[in-house]
């Protein structure tokens, strides 16, 4: 793509439909954990995320350029390099994690 990315923009990474996205990492559980997105059962609740976007969000990953794997899209989303989602790509700030 031949467009300048916004500033502090790295990487326009694709979101991919899958069947299953993968799991969540232990580490991603604890994150979502400690910002109350996630309760003990660990069931999601992302604030302004509605319960058919949350269905959707959990079938979707990503090719994460910084962690150099496939992530859940969930995992992305609260992610601090997550800068935006728009047209099915993640505007993602590319810093070392
Ligand atoms: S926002 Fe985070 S998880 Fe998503 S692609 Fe960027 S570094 Fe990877």
């Amino acid at each position: 793509m031949s467009e300048p990315l916004p500033e502090g923009i790295k990487h326009l990474v694709t979101i991919n439909p899958v069947e299953k996205a993968p799991k969540l990492t232990d580490e991603a559980k604890k994150e979502l954990q400690s910002v109350g997105m996630m309760d003990e059962k660990g069931k999601l609740k992302l604030k302004g995320v509605s319960a058919k976007m949350l269905k959707r969000m959990k079938q979707e990953q990503v090719d994460c350029p910084v962690l150099k794997q496939e992530i859940a899209f969930v995992q992305c989303y609260v992610c601090r390099n997550f800068h935006s989602r728009v047209m099915g790509q993640v505007y993602c700030k590319g810093e070392p994690l």
